[in-house]
């Protein structure tokens, strides 16, 4: 997507360690009308599938899953980072290794807002690794819920998450897909 790319190019800081920031339209600040932008591409690249439901996982995921859920005219439900463990069984739990911060912490998704009846795109910002994309994917099986597909904002493509779910048979769309990033220049290069 140009408008994404083009923000990124703009507004986007290579940090050392393979991490891009965003912080002045999508981790922090937020441009709530390039979500939209956002929205509107998946909504007509998912237009086939019958999305009733959107799941992410906080903090993140959250503004651009309810600009989705907006153009869907769906719930957005997002993952909750938990301190405290699951006693009653009401929950779905998994727990996942933080690329950002390095640690790993459990999240949870209510029995209530998640099951079999659900046809799932997942958003989230960005795909690493994969592993909060894991964890997510892990909720939604236990639910029986079924993934229709997975939006992602920016994927960096010299990170593994993309290609193995990919090999896995799942829909991946990323509106950004970073080849490769420069600490030192700053020099940023999509994949088409
Ligand atoms: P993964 O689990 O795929 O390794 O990493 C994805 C998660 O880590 C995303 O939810 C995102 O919050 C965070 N993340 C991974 N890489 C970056 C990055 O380069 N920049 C920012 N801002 N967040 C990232």
């Amino acid at each position: 997507m140009k408008e994404l790319e083009d923000r990124i190019i703009k507004d986007g800081t290579v940090k050392s360690g393979g991490v891009l920031k965003v912080d002045s339209f999508l981790n922090h600040q937020m441009d709530v009308a390039l979500f939209q932008d956002m929205a509107k591409q998946w909504h007509e690249d998912f237009a086939d599938a019958h999305i009733n439901k959107v799941l992410t996982i906080e903090a993140s995921g959250i503004g651009i899953a309810a600009a989705v859920a907006a153009e869907f005219g769906v719930p957005a439900v997002f993952a909750k980072k938990s301190q405290s463990i699951n006693l009653d069984g009401s929950v779905y739990t998994t727990p996942i290794k933080s690329f950002t911060h390095g640690r790993t912490y459990d999240v949870i998704v209510s029995k209530r807002y998640l099951g079999p009846d659900d046809h799932v795109l997942i958003i989230d910002d960005f795909l690493a690794n994969g592993a909060a994309m894991r964890g997510l994917l892990k909720i939604c099986a236990e639910a029986g819920a079924t993934v229709e597909g997975i939006g992602i904002a920016v994927e960096k493509g010299f990170q593994p998450g993309g290609r193995d779910l990919r090999a896995d048979g799942y829909t991946v769309d990323s509106l950004a897909i970073v080849e490769s990033m420069d600490p030192e220049t700053g020099e940023i290069t999509f994949r088409h």
